[in-house]
């Protein structure tokens, strides 16, 4: 493949840009490629390539890059009546009510324009909801580019995992692993009277794919409302995706009480939003007193597009298409590890799937993280299933980022760009794309 195009762009953008791009994960090695276009399943780069995509702008692109017409038409005449207005729109209150109508949970939603603003606002709501300061979260999840959540450690022995945040932050935030229920029990009997809320993905979508484990997240709701904390579930990668229009929460019957939304729910342009029970929504200024305000916030383009996308997602068979496809790629991944790689696991549900390069596992077992199987122990490959961050730390993440990657980006097929990040199916995509990216593993494994 020639990439001159996208080598010399990347020349131009590190002059001017910092790592020459504006987002981290982007600066693929040795360069990433400069996309051009979108089309259907596929990106088209700067040099002309083609890529079957699974990136899907890390999530937010659940029908492709063709949008169907009701959706681009609902874009380009909002975009035509003047972008944007300081002052409310219909559009706005139409997809707030979309989502009370859908997600189990939300009764009341406040948009703003990133997913890390969404946890951020969720964090501070929170806290001024509770009258408490602390925070649990997993080690290793994220939450986005906030103060509050970037901190590595364990327990209450922790610090920030980037500088520029005050150690004093971290003081506030508390950690335990993922899918760790006897951790949980003992951050809240130390400290329960403190905390004001748990904060966690509800399938750990940024840190390889990590499936609660039977009975995690009821452990999180009984123990939270024990010690009146509240349970905050980050679905700005769930969020109408798994489990469908119900989302996340649907599909675990689980009733958080805030939920925060990204991605999806603005139909590819930037968004955010926090979603929960009046009661606790309306703390919002000026229904109440904690401070959030945006001059973008709930933006007539961004509403429009995700108000479209999700009512044509709610009219077609969109999540059917999406989750039977997911299901023959992880069906076609696990035979292919089995024989190729038997150490390895495939893990994802519904539209979400990625191949975890870890070390350990019986030969005579596959390696197969059964979708959706909620870490049953009475699976074959329970024991070496990644449980948490740390498992997922373990794995061969140098081999996935300087060896397969490359190399499947070389077959035309566009993954997340290292062994963490989820990779994801959409509308667009066919039974031939699925051959083509199986084909195509086969080789790279
Ligand atoms: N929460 C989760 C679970 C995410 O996956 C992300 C982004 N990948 C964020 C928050 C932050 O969203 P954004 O990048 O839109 O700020």
């Amino acid at each position: 493949m020639n990439h001159e195009q996208s080598r010399s762009l990347y020349d131009r953008a590190l002059s001017v840009m910092p790592g020459g791009v504006n987002s981290s994960v982007r600066a693929t090695r040795p360069y990433p490629f400069f996309v051009d276009s979108g089309d259907g399943g596929h990106v088209v780069d700067a040099d002309g390539n083609k890529y079957l995509d699974f990136v899907m702008g890390y999530g937010p692109l659940l029908l492709g890059h063709d949008l169907p017409k009701q959706v681009q038409s609902a874009i380009q005449q909002r975009a035509s009546e003047g972008p944007m207005y300081g002052a409310p729109t219909e559009v706005e209150v139409e997809l707030a009510e979309f989502v009370s109508r859908h997600v189990p949970s939300v009764e009341m939603t406040r948009f703003v324009n990133s997913g890390t603003e969404a946890t951020v606002s969720a964090v501070r709501l929170a806290r001024g909801y509770t009258g408490r300061e602390k925070i649990v979260v997993m080690q290793c999840g994220y939450h986005g580019a906030q103060e509050s959540t970037l901190v590595e450690g364990k327990g209450d022995d922790t610090s920030p995992s980037s500088p520029g945040i005050p150690s004093s932050f971290a003081e506030h935030t508390l950690t335990v692993p993922f899918n760790d229920k006897a951790a949980v029990h003992s951050v809240f009997e130390e400290h329960g009277d403190d905390i004001a809320a748990v904060l966690t993905e509800p399938i750990l979508g940024n840190y390889g794919i990590v499936h609660p484990v039977e009975g995690f997240h009821e452990t999180l709701r009984d123990v939270t409302e024990e010690h009146g904390a509240l349970l905050i579930f980050d679905e700005v990668i769930t969020g109408f995706r798994v489990g469908g229009l119900k989302c996340a929460q649907g599909k675990f019957d689980i009733d958080p009480d805030i939920t925060t939304f990204g991605k999806i729910v603005g139909g590819g342009f930037p968004v955010g939003a926090i979603g929960g029970k009046a009661e606790i929504i309306e703390q919002f200024t000026p229904a109440g007193d904690v401070f959030q305000s945006g001059t973008f916030s709930g933006h007539p383009v961004t509403m429009a597009a995700g108000l479209e996308t999700l009512r044509y997602a709610a009219e077609h068979d969109v999540y059917d298409h999406v989750n039977t496809l997911g299901e023959q790629l992880r069906a076609g991944l696990t035979d292919i590890v089995a024989d190729q790689a038997p150490e390895y696991t495939v893990a994802g549900t519904d539209s979400m799937f990625k191949v975890l390069f870890t070390r350990e596992g019986p030969d005579d077992q596959t390696g197969h993280c059964e979708a959706g199987c909620k870490q049953r122990p009475d699976c074959p490959r329970y024991e070496y299933c990644p449980k948490n961050g740390s498992d997922v730390k373990q794995t061969e993440t140098e081999r996935w980022e300087r060896l397969f990657w490359p190399a499947m980006k070389e077959q035309g097929i566009f993954l997340t760009a290292n062994q963490f990040e989820s990779q994801f199916i959409c509308n667009a995509h066919t039974e031939e794309d699925i051959e083509k990216a199986l084909d195509a593993y086969k080789e790279a494994l």
